[in-house]
């Protein structure tokens, strides 16, 4: 077994350094901006705690509407149209809208014209969506369908940067390692692990929109995953499970008794390996810990990798390499994937896994840039989770995997994921769509055949 330990010294790992690939992916959507806000949130509301966080050396900004202790916005003042809001980053949204959006009404009157742009904000959601009130007028779908979750959305983002203490921000620490934890859901979760409690729904849209990374991460591997053979995942599934969870599971296999530096000591080493990731390398570090403390004897190395892998906090696309606490290494990289791979390989199904988080493997825009990359996935015989932001996005990238005719296993089958981020996403250029991040979730491995003829 040892030859297949990873070397624990991932900080001194040569790192690929071809050049940077300008990057025709999708545009990083409000997600990335709003993540960032609540993880910012995160960190300064959790900074009495001993955790070293990687904030420990920032103080918190001049800027009024993120000071901790003097409230801006009183809770029943959050809703502003958003061309009257008193926070600059949504009054630019209202002028973006404007500029790219375009009137639903005038689309469907004349679809020949090009539609005008939406100047008129409907006074109950605060969004520019039509071209006039009388158009506003007129469109009886606006508020059956749309007006609702704008209006909580707008609500939202007033809240995040209220100023008020983010109670729901201030994450527990690491648990005694006979508690159970229960993964069924966000509110067993939250539970189980002893977050405060969660007393609005709003506060539950906050935290699942930061926590749906490592969460969807950890309850796929977890030993508790709400996802069962049968329902939810193929034998081939539970297999490939099975092996990652002996490398994460150490404990009730062997015994081995748990140290205090997990970087000298680990005999394990996970790998999870984000491609193509964009939101979710811009999360703080300490976010990552409550993967972590769902696996209290496991090390992990956390590798970003694609054109938009770029650390919290710095506008860089240099390769570089983050050690969080004693259980975390983070790796960041900006290379394309094939010339990666070449210098992170050997993989091994059992301590190695890779996360696409809404790849748009269908995308026009994104499709070709992942042509060569899957079958180099497939080849390492690790388990490939992916997940999409809705129903459609996650069928659009199932269809395009099985329509490529690659030699593969499906490991689940494409359902919605236990734990997507509750909180919508407003696409701007059209404000009737919106969407969940890590809605749906999938998962596939090449092809293993265990009968191998004799040389
Ligand atoms: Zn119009
Ligand atoms: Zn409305």
């Amino acid at each position: 077994m040892a030859s297949r330990i990873r070397p624990l010294a991932p900080a001194l790992r040569t790192l690929p350094r071809t050049g940077v690939v300008a990057t025709t992916a999708r545009v990083p959507s409000a997600a990335t901006t709003a993540a960032n806000v609540a993880a910012q949130s995160a960190a300064a509301a959790r900074r009495s705690l001993s955790l070293k966080s990687f904030f420990s050396s920032r103080k918190p900004k001049a800027d009024q509407f993120t000071s901790q202790f003097e409230p801006v916005l009183e809770q029943a003042n959050l809703f502003h149209p958003l061309s009257k809001s008193p926070l600059p980053a949504v009054r630019a949204k209202a002028e973006w809208i404007e500029a790219h959006g375009s009137c639903p009404v005038c689309k469907e009157h004349s679809p020949e014209q090009k539609s005008k742009a939406p100047k008129y904000e409907c006074p109950d959601c605060g969004y520019p969506t039509h071209c006039s009130e009388e158009h506003y007028n007129m469109d009886k779908e606006h508020h059956k369908h749309y007006c609702g979750v704008l209006r909580e959305v707008n609500e939202d983002e007033h809240d995040l940067r209220s100023g008020r203490r983010m109670k729901e921000f201030e994450f527990p620490g690491a648990q005694h390692r006979d508690e159970a934890i229960n993964l069924s859901n966000w509110d067993t979760f939250l539970y189980t692990r002893g977050f405060l409690s969660m007393n609005s729904e709003r506060s539950m849209r906050h935290v699942s929109h930061v926590l749906t990374y490592p969460l969807t991460i950890g309850s796929v591997l977890h030993q508790s995953s709400p996802y069962r053979l049968g329902k939810d995942l193929t034998v081939e599934g539970l297999k490939s499970l099975a092996a990652l969870r002996h490398t994460l599971h150490p404990a009730i296999i062997s015994g081995i008794t748990q140290s205090h530096d997990l970087r000298s000591t680990a005999t394990h080493t996970v790998r999870i390996f984000c491609l193509g990731a964009r939101a979710e390398s811009h999360l703080p570090p300490h976010i990552y810990m409550q993967l972590a403390y769902l696996f209290p004897s496991t090390a992990f190395q956390i590798h970003f990798v694609g054109p938009d892998a770029i650390p919290p906090h710095t506008k860089s696309k240099e390769p570089h390499q983050h050690v969080h606490y004693e259980q975390l290494t983070f790796v960041y990289d900006s290379s394309r994937y094939e010339a990666y791979h070449a210098e992170a390989g050997p993989f091994n199904p059992y301590y190695d896994v890779f996360f696409l988080f809404s790849p748009g493997l269908a995308h026009p825009a994104t499709r070709d840039m992942w042509k060569p990359t899957i079958p180099l996935l497939l080849d390492t015989k690790c388990a490939i989770f992916g997940t999409g932001f809705d129903e459609q996005d996650v069928m659009n990238d199932v269809n395009e995997i099985e329509n490529a005719g690659y030699e593969l296993d499906w490991l689940m089958k494409p359902r919605e994921n236990a734990f997507r981020s509750l909180k919508h996403e407003v696409n701007l250029t059209d404000v009737r769509q919106s969407a969940l991040c890590n809605w749906g979730i999938w998962g596939i491995r090449g092809r293993r055949y265990d009968v191998r003829p004799a040389e």
